[in-house]
């Protein structure tokens, strides 16, 4: 099927649903020049594997390593600015038509873009917090510093050890996020999923169980995932160019100016 015939297809989907929700992954972000720590073709995997550095126990063992590997990625998130899909859905939520964006990104780019209603499955760089006196520090306090002299970031009270409050592997997901992800899935009657490969856990979970409790599925991602021949529309693009398309088509469909 034509693109434009799978973009009116999703769109009319959408335009029709009560309750919507959005999931994304890496590949929202990549537009942004955020690249996907777990592909290595992002460069991030030459001089360490994220799998090690970037794990709950690499922090503990030897934090500066951590944070060497971190602060290029913190540079980046910095600096980066949302895209064209972001942006689509924050108008999408605006719009009345997506309930809530659940993402897999730490990046912020959302919220940065208007969304309000975000689930941020593996937590956020906002803040961080001491290791040793759990005081939370805004990341706009830390980031600065930390990117340019590199020194570890310290608590302001204590002098403690800050990590950034973002899920490190080896540590659980945040389970009021998670269970409010879940609840999500289970009520939609259409989800929308962009950029994202499916294959991490829970994001790999969530589409099917939004469709076993009778949501519509659209996928847009470059590659092709485990749901797509459960979904209702796929198509195998680039979400900026793709998202900002069936957000015009809603409108339309919903008389919406
Ligand atoms: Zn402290």
């Amino acid at each position: 099927m034509p693109l434009e015939a799978e973009t009116l297809k999703a769109a009319e989907i959408l335009s029709a649903s009560q309750h919507a929700v959005a999931l994304t992954g890496a590949g929202h972000s990549t537009p942004s020049g955020i690249p996907d720590f777990r592909s290595p073709e992002s460069g991030l995997w030459t001089k360490a594997d994220p799998m090690v550095v970037a794990s709950i126990y690499g922090f503990q063992w030897d934090p500066q390593a951590f944070y060497d590997w971190l602060r290029p990625l913190a540079k980046q998130m910095m600096e980066a600015e949302p895209n064209a899909a972001h942006i689509a859905l924050a108008e999408l939520e605006e719009a009345g038509v997506i309930k809530c964006v659940i993402t897999q990104n730490i990046d912020e780019l959302h919220r940065k873009a208007g969304s309000q209603n975000v689930l941020e499955l593996h937590g956020s760089v906002r803040q961080a917090t001491c290791m040793r006196c759990r005081r939370t520090v805004p990341s706009t306090e830390l980031w600065p510093a930390f990117v340019a002299t590199g020194e570890l970031p310290r608590c302001p009270t204590c002098d403690g050890l800050l990590k950034p409050d973002v899920v490190l592997f080896g540590e659980l997901l945040p389970m009021t996020t998670l269970v409010r992800a879940q609840d999500e899935a289970e009520r939609c009657d259409a989800m929308l999923v962009a950029g994202s490969s499916l294959e991490v856990y829970p994001a790999a979970e969530l589409p099917t169980c939004a469709t076993q409790h009778g949501a519509k599925l659209i996928l847009v991602n470059y590659e092709p995932t485990h749901m797509d021949a459960r979904a209702a529309v796929v198509i195998h693009e680039d979400v900026a160019a793709v998202l900002p398309q069936i957000t015009d088509r809603v409108k339309e469909l919903r008389g919406i100016t």
